[in-house]
């Protein structure tokens, strides 16, 4: 029998290691998994290298809980290890990377780190008291039966045993024994393990439960991935009962290699966290949650799935968040999102078409915060319009270089207008979210020669004369001196006048709407600029120029005034209560 104690230096080591990772207990189940795992690829290497037979091992891993010993399993077949190599890569080569490990980053802030990755064989310490291992190696030969106790101290000696692969038995510390329940390794299996390369079983004795996708999706080639497949990929990683919006799978070798698989979800509330979900993995390895340093920022709300063998782990947050690697997968991604948008723009237009109205804000407001990205995608940016099409910026302009865009915020509201511009068969787009109007700004600013208009913002005067008269009468009628008054020709049937607001005032006031909304301020009073649009085809209109009768006449025009509001806007109590009043003396 060999016996010995782990040298001095680490004397201290497990407890170190069991207090500093106690908020991270759970990683040791990743780290036996992986070395288990590691064992297994490392036999089939040896088979196709012709370096052992074929023995046609069913691989698999299995995990079970013993209450009443106090005891958790961990077994496989992989290659399994003789004494010698016990004695080399675990009495030595594992605890030095203990050590090492521990001294390297004790010092840091525990949460800073990510992922905790490669504290190795001797992580299971943070749970157990004594860890025993019965192993055997595919060389055959006799088997080894290891144990080691939390003071570093270890015997060994030969054992008997078939086949080949690693058992490894964990008894549990006394304050750890929640770990004994079938439920909680379940969960810890399915955080930590769940796309692990091999079967993993977890078994109560009696049935066995096989926890790991030993195939994740991103491992896969795109084209053999369904969309059924992604979605229920989507919804099981992420609990969402909902399909994501949009998928994009990303595989790149050189000379970045990473794949991943990211999503669009669904929108619950309008309260919905901003910030992206990205899982890492390292080839398949769980590592950390919410490592949204690696989502492009402009991408915000994504969420997926990275796995990057080529990351540095067990680096900290603010690393990554200045680690140009890093960035250079954000923008790869950041491209990636935009060719399968445009490829979705190109060859599936309906598909892109059924998620839209939810996938608008995201793209737009990936475009506004991303040049790049902005140049990649914004003329494939659909919209909406108000006769149900979907049409993108250049192809309402039936790609005039420059023009007007006319758009309604709101269909039921400026539903007068909307009917103007279909009698003219004249298209437009439904703006109605806030962030279309800050679209169009930034559409602008990169087309100069294209304006956008909302349809209650301006008519053509042409050659029409302007009236004295009316223009007088208008003015006294809204008791607004200096009110502007302009005249176009709506048709007889067309209503006798019309509010207008100039495009750029109104989009000032709508920014210092949002702007004392955000901050709490009283609402900024804006000089009013709103201008009355007369409609000289009118008969009553025709009427008031003709007219003699100047009190009556002002009654009608403060009636016509109070009726062109109504079609812009809701009355005020004090105007409807005017419009009433007026109404009772006129009808
Ligand atoms: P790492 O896995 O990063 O090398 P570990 O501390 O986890 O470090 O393990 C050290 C070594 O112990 C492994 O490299 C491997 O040689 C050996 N080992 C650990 N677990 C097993 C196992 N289940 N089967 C065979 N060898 C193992």
């Amino acid at each position: 029998m060999a016996k010995g104690a782990l040298s001095v230096d680490t004397e201290h080591l497990f407890p170190i290691i069991k207090k500093w990772l106690y908020s991270e207990k759970d990683i040791f189940i990743r780290e036996v998994i992986s070395n288990a795992c590691d064992a297994i690829t490392k036999h089939k290497r040896l088979i196709s290298l012709g370096e052992t037979i074929d023995d046609e091992t069913n691989y698999k891993i299995t995990v079970s809980a013993d209450k009443d010993n106090r005891t958790i399993t961990v077994k496989d077949n992989g290659i399994g290890m003789n004494a010698e190599e016990v004695q080399k890569y675990i009495n030595n080569i594992a605890l030095s990377g203990a050590v090492e490990f521990i001294s390297k980053y004790e010092g840091e802030s525990k949460s800073g780190i990510i992922g905790h990755f490669g504290l190795g064989f001797y992580s299971m310490f943070i749970i157990a008291e004594k860890v025993e291992m019965f192993t055997r190696s595919y060389k055959g030969g006799d088997g080894v039966h290891w144990v080691c106790d939390t003071n570093g101290n270890f015997e060994s000696e030969p054992c008997e045993r078939d086949g080949h692969g690693t058992e490894i038995i964990m008894h549990v510390a006394d304050d750890e024994l929640a770990y004994l329940d079938n439920e909680k390794l379940k969960a810890i299996l399915s955080r930590y393990c769940a796309f692990m390369p091999y079967d993993i079983a977890l078994t109560d004795g009696e049935n066995e439960e096989i926890v790991n996708d030993t195939n994740p999706i991103w491992q896969r080639n795109p084209q053999d991935v369904s969309e059924e497949q992604y979605n229920e990929f989507y919804k099981k990683v992420f609990d969402d009962y909902d399909d994501p919006l949009f998928t994009v799978h990303i595989v790149a070798d050189y000379p970045l290699n990473f794949k991943g698989v990211l999503f669009i979800p669904k929108r619950k509330t309008g309260y919905d966290s901003t910030e992206s979900e990205i899982k890492l993995f390292y080839n398949s390895v769980f590592v950390a949650d919410n490592i949204k340093e690696a989502c492009p920022e402009h991408l915000a709300n994504f969420k997926g799935v990275l796995d990057c063998p080529e990351l540095p782990l067990n680096v900290s947050r603010s690393y990554l968040q200045n680690d140009a690697y890093i960035r250079k997968i954000a923008s790869h991604i950041s491209k990636k999102v935009a060719d399968k948008f445009n490829l979705l723009f190109n060859n599936d237009r309906e598909k892109l078409q059924k998620n839209w109205k939810e996938m608008k804000p995201y793209f737009e407001y990936a475009c506004m915060r991303d040049e790049k990205f902005g140049d990649r995608v914004r003329n494939s940016l659909i919209f909406e319009t108000a006769n149900g099409d979907y049409k993108t910026i250049p192809e309402y302009l039936n790609n005039a270089e420059e023009g007007v865009v006319y758009y309604t915020t709101d269909k039921e509201a400026q539903s007068y207008y909307l009917g103007l511009f279909a009698e003219k068969e004249k298209d437009v787009v439904v703006f109605d979210s806030i962030i279309d109007s800050s679209f169009s700004q930034y559409f602008e600013s990169k087309n100069e020669k294209i304006k956008f208009r909302r349809i209650d913002s301006g008519f053509e005067q042409g050659d029409i004369k302007d009236s004295e008269k009316l223009v007088s009468l208008f003015r006294k009628a809204s008791e607004k001196e200096e009110i502007a008054i302009t005249f176009t020709s709506l048709g007889e049937n067309g209503a006798a006048a019309l509010i207008s607001l100039p495009e750029e005032s109104r989009r000032f006031a709508d920014m210092m709407k949002m702007y004392s909304l955000s901050s709490g301020n009283e609402a900024f009073k804006m000089p009013n600029s709103e201008a009355i649009v007369i409609n000289i085809d009118n008969p009553i209109i025709k009427k008031l120029e003709n007219g003699e009768d100047e009190e009556k006449a002002i009654l009608t025009a403060k009636h016509i005034y109070l009726s062109a509001l109504l079609l812009s806007r809701t009355l005020t109590a004090d105007e409807a209560k005017e419009f009433v009043r007026l109404n009772n003396i006129l009808l």
